[in-house]
């Protein structure tokens, strides 16, 4: 890795300055979008069941305001620090605009290695940590909105939701002030798997473009495409799990323990529980081990999907990649110089802010729901479903022709919470694709600085209508 590489910040910002400068936006503009406009940086003491004491370190970053709530998870890790968080801000920022989700990008932080630690001293942690961001005004439906990242899930976002609505019990809204929550308390259907999904229609969308498949020697279309998954948290299992399905062979699998491999294919839910049961992915049977996890990103297939941490294709293991796409599910897996480096051989990498932003949209349908205090689709698909069966038996009347009741049954349906929040992923998802690619062919440029123009030229217009800027 370059000193360069190091920090995550100076990524984002050097992927930014390049989209930036095929704008014309003044220069006053660009500095205040690039800019992290708040860091709250704080300690405070957690007791551990033995007794003793100890400070962690959190940190939660607000990067723009230029739509408020200000969105995005909060990373559980040893690995956390100011920088980190910062960058993973400045990236929710360009995932909302390149996706039209009307939020300003936000990122929290705890350091904590989440294994060390029992469920009652993560819960107290959890707890305080809410209760901290109350106190300084950083959290809250109007305000900025939290959601899970790496090592953190429904069970945090329920402890947050439950903390803040009990420090703030005057608040209709509470349940809004934090997305990614369990179903029964106030979460969405299909928010834990939505990044997975969301990971799956980019990609989907991306072989779908017959002419961007022939120039990397491949034929259009998922179908038959050999993929690697490095990761098997919440969103790499999910990507997996629908790349599978869509059609794709999965030839390998990383987690933190190795990696396994298998040109034949790998069932993906058989892995899971021989992970379940052993403890490990190692010795798979029919797969080949590899005790170096990050060989992974080196295995010979078309599509590489890193869904762990940031800075793992670096200058130094670029050369040796061999995808022929990059689907970055993590954020920011490909540092600023590997890009230029994969770019110049052609490969096409479908970038983390546009492709991972299926997670902040269902958290938007989310916080959507929790504000109106109701299910999607109760008011209206019994409604929708008795129009349907109406049309049907007209249409059954004039043709003289029947359908099963299994048939009807089909057809008729009404949508359900579900069906349209998974509908207003992939809708999303798709016009997004396009809405880039059509950048990238304009300006012939790689497709990350095509997001980052296209989220570069939204966020320039919302402070040009404030009239704040020229
Ligand atoms: P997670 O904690 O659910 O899973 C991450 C997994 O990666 C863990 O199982 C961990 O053991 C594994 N891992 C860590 N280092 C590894 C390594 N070197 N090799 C192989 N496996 C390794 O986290 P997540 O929520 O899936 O987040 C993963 C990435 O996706 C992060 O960059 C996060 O910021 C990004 N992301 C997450 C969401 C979301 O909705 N959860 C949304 C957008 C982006």
């Amino acid at each position: 890795m370059t000193i360069s590489e190091t920090s995550f910040w100076a990524q984002v910002c050097a992927n930014f300055d390049k989209a930036a400068a095929l704008t014309g936006h003044p220069k006053g503009i660009l500095e205040q979008i690039k800019q992290c406009n708040a860091v709250y940086r704080f300690a405070f003491p957690v007791k551990r069941d033995d007794g003793s004491v100890e400070v962690i370190h959190a940190w939660r970053a607000e990067h723009s305001h230029h739509k408020l709530p200000t969105k995005g998870g909060i990373r559980y890790s040893l690995l956390v620090n100011e920088d980190e968080v910062m960058a993973l801000a400045a990236l929710m920022t360009y995932k909302c605009a390149i996706v039209d989700v009307p939020f300003g990008g936000a990122k929290g932080g705890i350091r904590v290695a989440v294994h060390n630690y029992s469920q009652g001293e993560l819960e107290r942690i959890t707890r305080r940590y809410t209760a901290e961001l109350i106190k300084k005004n950083f959290i809250g439906p109007g305000i900025d909105v939290p959601a899970p990242d790496y090592g953190s899930g429904p069970r945090e976002m329920a402890w947050i939701a439950d903390t803040y609505m009990t420090l703030s019990p005057d608040k209709l809204d509470g349940l809004a002030s934090v997305t990614g929550k369990p179903v029964g308390q106030g979460g969405v259907r299909g928010r834990r798997e939505a990044t997975g999904r969301g990971v799956y229609f980019g990609v989907r969308e991306a072989c779908d473009v017959a002419d961007d498949m022939k120039a990397l020697g491949l034929t259009a279309g998922l179908s038959g495409k050999r993929v690697v998954v490095q990761g098997l948290g919440n969103v790499g299992f999910h990507a997996a799990k629908f790349l599978q399905e869509g059609g794709a062979v999965l030839v390998g699998l990383s987690e933190y323990e190795g990696a396994i491999a298998n040109p034949r294919g790998l069932d993906l839910e058989a892995v899971m529980r021989w992970r379940a049961e052993t403890k490990s992915l190692l010795n798979f049977p029919g797969a080949t081990s590899l005790t170096d996890r990050n060989a992974v990103l080196e295995l010979d297939c078309d599509i590489l999907v890193p869904s762990a941490l940031e800075n793992v294709i670096t200058v130094e293991n670029a050369p040796r990649v061999k995808a022929k796409v990059i689907a970055e599910g993590a954020n920011g897996p490909t540092t600023a110089e590997a890009s230029e480096m994969l770019n110049r051989r052609g490969a096409l990498i479908i970038p983390d802010a546009y492709l991972n932003a299926g997670g902040v949209t269902v958290s938007y349908f989310e916080w959507l729901k929790d504000l109106s205090h109701v299910r999607f689709g109760r008011v209206g698909k019994r409604f929708e479903q008795g129009a349907f069966e109406r049309i049907l038996a007209a249409m059954q009347r004039m043709s003289g022709k029947t359908l099963s009741d299994a048939e009807v049954k089909l057809i008729a349906r009404g949508g359900d919470e579900e069906d349209l929040v998974n509908s207003g992923l992939e809708d999303t998802m798709i016009m997004a694709y396009h809405e880039i690619h059509e950048v990238q062919k304009q300006k012939q440029i790689d497709l990350r600085t095509a997001s980052l123009v296209s989220a570069i030229d939204k966020i320039a217009k919302s402070y040009q209508d404030l009239g704040i800027f020229p």
